[in-house]
């Protein structure tokens, strides 16, 4: 049985997720930017933390857990790659490491770019990955630590999970990554429908988080550095796609 995904708006911007599974209770909450939200949402669906599921070591993904863990301890799991700047792990995990959420597995992916050690946790029976600041709603975490081919690397890899993966990332940076894909990618109608709809979203106070890899792949930039047309625009014809999106990284971070 799929695990019940809940988003919790934390910060400014922030969201952690919870996964449930009803039938054994266990519950697994991925990053922790704040504590009373998160304590507040497991109150109120009256469930109790099992697992914590760390992806990376920036502050507003971790700041919270002592304050979560002081009311609802959990096994805390994160890269072994960052354990040394991570909170105290009790399980270290890397690239091909499965461990399981109510029988659920949970297989680790290593998606650094943003930072070394970013992971990224994909839960296949509930077609779900968590991804934080390595794939976003339209865009891509900025490159801190990593190399623009060590990320497209990364984002490649997430780009392979099955189209209808449900993409669970970190900030709700959608709306001011929609204006900047339209300067990549104007002529794209999909790219075009979702920025309407992201507008209207956010203006309904609602967020654009989680999204769906099909839309991703046919609509944000930083998965499209194959396109020939995206390319072309670029003047990159034939460029290897690690340049390509390099490229669209480097305007990204002057926009
Ligand atoms: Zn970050
Ligand atoms: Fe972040």
């Amino acid at each position: 049985m799929p695990l019940e995904i809940v988003t919790i708006p934390c910060l400014s911007d922030n969201y952690a997720f919870l996964a449930h599974d009803p039938a054994s209770g266990e519950t697994a909450l991925i990053d922790a930017p704040d504590g009373p939200p998160i304590l507040t949402e497991l109150d109120a669906r009256g469930w109790t933390l099992s697992h914590v599921l760390l992806t990376h070591h920036h502050w507003d993904h971790v700041d919270g857990l002592a304050a979560v863990l002081a009311k609802q301890p959990a096994r805390v799991i994160g890269a072994k790659a960052d354990a040394h700047r991570l909170p105290k792990l009790d399980q270290a995990v890397a690239e091909g490491d499965t461990f399981d959420i109510g029988g659920e597995p949970v297989e680790v992916l290593d998606v650094s770019g943003h930072t070394i050690g970013h992971v990224a946790f994909y839960m296949p029976q509930s077609g779900a990955v968590f991804t934080a600041d390595s794939l976003m709603a339209l865009g891509c975490g900025r490159l801190f630590e990593g190399e623009p081919a060590q990320m497209w690397a990364s984002l490649s890899k997430l780009a392979a999970l099955p189209d209808d993966t449900i993409v669970c990332s970190g900030h709700e940076y959608t709306q001011s990554n929609a204006k900047f894909a339209l300067t990549i990618d104007p002529d794209n109608v999909a790219l075009q429908k979702r920025s309407a709809d992201i507008d209207r979203a956010r203006a309904a106070g609602e967020p654009t988080v989680p999204s769906v890899l099909a839309l991703e792949k046919a609509t944000n930039p930083f998965l499209r550095a194959t396109d020939p047309v995206i390319q072309a625009r670029l003047g990159m014809k034939g460029a290897d796609p690690a340049a390509v999106f390099a490229e669209i990284r480097a305007r990204k971070d002057r926009f």
